[in-house]
């Protein structure tokens, strides 16, 4: 760190991404990756010609990608906002409604990133135990006076509340945005997405890293009423316009348009997950219901941190995570 950094970025503990060794081949499970290639459309969709044309700046709306996503969810296009991984539409959603000693509320257990953006932005969070058996408790997402972050399902655990329930929050707070990160919503839970237009302070988030193979393309998208797409639009165009690279795009339209590849490999990560989970928990771990593409366990016998060192020996990686709670 330089003397020259200002000290609100100074005392900031950015967020660590799973680790990415290269000393040899792993089977890698520690960020929740697709197991499988992209589409073969999406293999398919590049070719020189998209190289050459690299020279042009990408179309800063991102037209083509939108309509297709809009004509996926039978939504209009007005209403898609394309961004540079979901990251990105979160810490706009932080900038944007939580900056400034403004609040925001979000479980212990929750996503990693969602700390680190509330002090980039100097958000003065509340933070939400959840219950005992790591279940959301949506009443204590009921009458916030900040902005509401839920990952649904959350990651690590897994665990998904239902849209009648994220329904109720979205009620309780007419004057807060809620955020509903969906990263991982294609492996089996309920989507939000009905109650967009009866919620104008709800703000879905949604990524093309997970269910459509493509972490490396960097791509997520939100799902919002006007007023919010209006709002990530405004940080956009104040902050980088072109944030979506014209392969990107393509290679996006690409996936949208052969969904039913992506729906089937959604269908075969559901069935490796729960027979996973059976054969850990003959195996002796408590392992939660995962509605996502990765399971939350615990051996009685075995701490967290040994598990993970004898693992990575064999080379399987893990995350551990050495919070107090959910240390093993
Ligand atoms: N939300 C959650 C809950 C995640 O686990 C992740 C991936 N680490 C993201 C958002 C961000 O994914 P991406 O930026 O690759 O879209």
């Amino acid at each position: 760190m330089s003397r020259f950094l200002l000290p609100r970025f100074s005392s900031l503990s950015p967020y660590v991404p799973g680790e990415q060794p290269r000393d040899r081949t792993y089977i890698k499970l520690n960020t929740n990756e697709s197991p499988y290639p992209p589409s073969p459309e999406v293999l398919a969709c590049l070719g020189r010609e998209d190289l050459a044309d690299l020279r042009l700046y990408s179309d800063p709306e991102g037209i083509a990608l939108r309509s297709a996503l809009a004509e996926r969810y039978g939504l209009r296009p007005e209403i898609v906002f394309l961004s540079n991984g979901s990251d990105d539409i979160l810490n706009f959603a932080f900038l944007a409604y939580a900056a400034d000693g403004k609040k925001a509320y979000y479980p212990d257990i929750t996503y990693g990133f969602y700390p680190v953006f509330a002090a980039l932005h100097g958000t003065r969070p509340t933070v939400v135990p959840l219950r005992e058996d790591f279940t959301v408790p949506a009443e204590a997402f009921c009458e916030n006076d900040g902005l509401v972050v839920l990952a649904n399902p959350n990651a690590p655990t897994g665990l998904a509340l239902s849209p009648a329930e994220i329904e109720t929050i979205l009620k309780a707070n007419p004057d807060q945005v809620v955020l509903v990160d969906e990263a991982y919503v294609d492996f089996g839970a309920d989507t939000c997405l009905p109650l967009l237009s009866r919620y104008p302070n709800l703000l879905i988030a949604r990524t093309f890293s997970k269910s459509r193979s493509l972490a490396g393309a960097r791509l997520g998208f939100a799902l919002a009423g006007a007023g919010l797409i209006d709002d990530l639009n405004r940080i956009k165009y104040a902050t980088n316009p072109y944030n979506i690279n014209r392969l990107t795009l393509k290679i996006g339209e690409a996936a949208v348009r052969s969904d039913a590849y992506f729906e089937e490999n959604c269908r075969r990560i559901a069935r490796t997950r729960d027979e996973t989970a059976a054969s850990l928990r003959d195996m002796g771990f408590s392992v939660l219901p995962s509605l996502s593409n990765f399971l939350f366990a615990r051996h009685k016998a075995f701490p967290g941190d040994a598990l993970y060192r004898r693992l990575k020996e064999r080379g399987i990686l893990i995350r551990h995570f050495s919070a107090e709670r959910i240390r093993d």
